[in-house]
């Protein structure tokens, strides 16, 4: 309500001096696990040295500053912070101009960055709007990657797009790793099952982990339900940059099949039935075996094959038969490659004949 967000200003200004002295809140615009975040003005009327961003000038009027939870693990807030300085160059991810700290308050500033709901524009978006979004946000990751950072939380609510000026920019470095370098470890431990089909646990879940008395395997999983790609729900320890490419192809998935989210379930397992359902089995099994992994299914029903992304495009968004353009298509399949080394790398995905 506007009354509950005249309070939550109220109470930065007067817990957080600091930030109140340089910029006046005007409204909430953003609001996420781990923060809030307001459109401000700069009271000090300060402007950006050089503009390598090519910001419009409202965005340099205006800042986001994002106010974090009190709650948040000060290691999370400082990775956040370190991903955001190592990218502080970047021309598509939004530059970090200042940081604050009072006490256990941190907030973040940003310029302003303008942008479409993702709700609004994904059913009424043409190709061509397509190929411009998927442009930018491939832009956006280039940039991230080639700083040996991968972002963990790509979808539309981090990535801001300005649809006038299709320029985009990638937000929210919360979740962000830094690559590991080198090769495969040669060293797999223990490999853990997924079986997903008919209800057989006590949990009653249509997919559950094999009872297995081994130890259990740990590998990152930080990211947004609908968004995980095959290693991260598998488990595979050694996760790269291919798991953003997965996301932007999870994107793009949802712009031409007009459905979003596309992919919704709760529990791992179940995301994995989910994509099963789009791949097939067989793809999902060479996959997991490559990775050392095993996967299981029981619906008699679920596909070895996968399914064709032109036919799903044609099924679920029958007023769109411009959307089943072969390049379009190609570039969603690259994106969406089940194993990992095999997907496109946002550099190459640039230069894709989508593009050209
Ligand atoms: P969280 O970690 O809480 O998800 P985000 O950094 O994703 O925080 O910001 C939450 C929301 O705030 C975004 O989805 C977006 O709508 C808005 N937002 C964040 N940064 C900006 C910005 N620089 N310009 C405009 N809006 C922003
Ligand atoms: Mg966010």
């Amino acid at each position: 309500t506007y009354q509950g967000e005249r309070a939550d200003i109220a109470h930065i200004n007067e817990n957080f001096p600091l930030l109140a002295q340089q910029y006046r809140l005007l409204r909430k615009i953003g609001e996420g696990t781990f923060s809030v975040v307001f459109k401000a003005q700069d009271l000090l009327g300060r402007t950006l040295k050089e503009n390598r961003w090519q910001l419009p000038p409202a965005s340099l009027r205006y800042m986001a500053i994002k106010c974090i939870h009190v709650t948040s693990a000060p290691e999370r807030i400082h990775s956040e912070i370190s991903k955001l300085v190592a990218l502080r160059r970047a021309p598509s991810v939004a530059p970090m101009l200042d940081a604050f700290r009072y006490e256990d308050r941190v907030a973040i500033v940003l310029p302003y960055i303008k942008h479409i709901d993702f709700r609004s524009f994904y059913p009424t978006c043409s190709l061509d709007d397509i190929r411009h979004y998927m442009y930018a946000l491939l832009l956006s990751l280039r940039d991230t990657h080639k700083a040996g950072i991968v972002h963990r939380d790509v979808k539309p609510t981090n990535f801001l797009y300005d649809h006038h000026r299709r320029r985009g920019f990638l937000v929210d470095f919360g979740l962000a790793q830094v690559r590991r370098g080198g090769i495969h470890k040669p060293l797999y431990p223990p490999t853990p099952s997924t079986i997903v089909g008919t209800p057989r646990s006590e949990s009653n879940q249509l997919g559950y982990l094999l009872r297995d008395s081994r130890p259990t395997v740990r590998a990152d999983r930080a990211g947004t339900r609908g968004f995980r790609p095959p290693e991260v729900l598998l488990k595979v320890e050694h996760q790269t940059t291919a798991l953003d490419i997965w996301a932007a192809g999870v994107i793009m998935l949802c712009l031409l099949t007009g459905r979003y989210p596309f992919f919704n379930s709760s529990s791992d397992a179940e995301a994995l039935l989910e994509i099963t359902c789009v791949h097939g089995q067989m793809a999902i099994k060479t996959m997991a075996a490559k990775y050392h992994r095993s996967f299981h299914c029981t619906i008699p029903s679920m596909r070895n094959h996968p399914t064709e992304f032109t036919r799903l495009i044609r099924l679920l968004n029958e007023d769109r038969p411009d959307f089943l353009d072969s390049k379009a298509i190609d570039l969603l399949e690259q994106l969406l490659k089940v194993d990992p080394a095999e997907r496109v790398s946002a550099a190459d995905a640039l230069s894709h004949p989508f593009f050209v």
